[in-house]
């Protein structure tokens, strides 16, 4: 599993960091979580860094199988509809789910006579939706097939926005069609607007089966089915056999967590009972922390706060306020907390990459203008 970070400004873009956005490849495909403006550029310019710094590494745009929006404020949203006009010019096929959420009352008002009332905050998703869909963002204009989807997230309530301005009930909030190992699970968090958090999960299991092993002694396929599945054979000659040795290491199941803007302890967050890697937001530093409280975002100190009760092995710092001038102080501000516990944590920039390997590995691959280093 891998997460490119393409944004790690709050609220406003500085000289070297750009609105949320980002991408978490997986064995499945890829899940964007916000993609605030410009998010397209940043995602081509990624790709391109790849090309030339990790070839066959290619974030394929018909790999994106969803995008998960966090909330509706402008630097999380403002990118999806231009990105999804270039995925059509492109001529996608695929078909791509947007899921985000949205509030108890405007959830029922949406089911009821399928508009937003006046009340809901500016920046409520399902006002963005309907005028994206007046702007040709409907699988008819574009193409391809687009479900919108929103959710009550607390209540676990979920509805489709169809293009016509009529909204259903869903049984359940979807999966990104064809994903068989991963799965992506909401976590209610606390901002000024309905808000959440999203895990990607991606089950462990048995290790991967050594063709190579296989091809090597000359197996029939019979022979290579029955040690997949776990038998011992013998072979013609009698030599035996043992499944185990055509098997990786046991995968672990991994975790990776993006906070989405939040306050601290967001409830959504904590109840989990683990996490490899918790991407979360740290806008302020902690002499700030009547700020964090006032507008719903969290500090370095808050957000590491949240990492020892989510159980994280690793926490990325993100989402930074145009003043901080060096990230050194949001660190270490973050390991007073963690004292002598086993969590490490890093500081997002813009086109950094966090691996978590089969083995459970953690590592942050920094970006500079020669490539990436852990
Ligand atoms: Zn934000
Ligand atoms: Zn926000």
């Amino acid at each position: 599993m891998e997460l490119h970070i393409l944004g790690t400004s709050s609220a406003r873009p500085t000289g070297i960091r750009q609105v949320s956005g980002s991408l978490v490849q997986c064995e499945d495909g890829i899940m964007v979580v916000d993609a605030g403006e410009g998010f397209q550029t940043r995602y081509a310019m990624q790709r391109k860094r790849l090309k030339l710094h990790d070839k066959g590494n290619t974030l394929r745009a018909s790999r994106v199988h969803v995008i998960c929006l966090t909330h509706g404020h402008l630097d999380h949203t403002w990118g999806v509809l231009p990105w999804m006009h270039t995925m059509a010019l492109d001529k996608r096929e695929q078909p791509i789910l947007v899921i985000g959420p949205t509030s108890p009352d405007v959830f029922d008002a949406l089911l009821d006579s399928g508009v937003v009332p006046h009340s809901a905050p500016s920046a409520e998703l399902a006002r963005q939706i309907k005028s994206w869909q007046e702007l040709g963002a409907t699988s008819e204009s574009l193409g391809y097939s687009v479900r919108w989807v929103l959710g009550d997230v607390v209540a676990d309530r979920w509805l489709e926005m169809g293009s016509d301005g009529v909204c259903f009930l869903l049984d359940s909030m979807p999966q990104p069609e064809g994903w068989k190992k991963n799965r992506i699970q909401p976590l209610a968090t606390l901002h000024s607007v309905p808000s959440c958090g999203w895990m990607l999960e991606s089950k462990g299991g048995s290790g991967k089966f050594n063709r190579l092993k296989a091809a090597e002694l000359k197996l029939t396929d019979q022979q290579k089915a029955q040690l997949s599945s776990g038998n011992d054979i013998k072979m013609e000659d009698g030599t035996p056999l043992q499944a185990s040795d055509f098997r990786g290491q046991e995968r672990p199941t991994t975790r990776m967590v993006i906070s989405g803007d939040t306050a601290e302890m967001a409830k959504g967050l904590t109840s989990i009972s683990g996490t490899d890697v918790l991407v979360h937001e740290s806008t302020f530093i902690d002499e700030a922390q009547q700020w964090a409280d006032e507008f719903l975002h969290s500090t370095s100190t808050g957000a590491a706060r949240t990492a020892v009760a989510c159980n994280a092995r690793h926490l990325v710092l993100t989402h930074f306020s145009a003043r901080l001038k060096d990230v050194e102080i949001p660190l270490s501000e973050a390991k007073g907390v963690f004292g002598s516990k086993e969590i490490s944590v890093s500081a997002a920039m813009d086109g950094d990459r966090i691996k978590i390997s089969e083995n459970g590995a953690i590592s942050h691959l920094v970006w500079s203008d020669d490539g990436w280093s852990s």
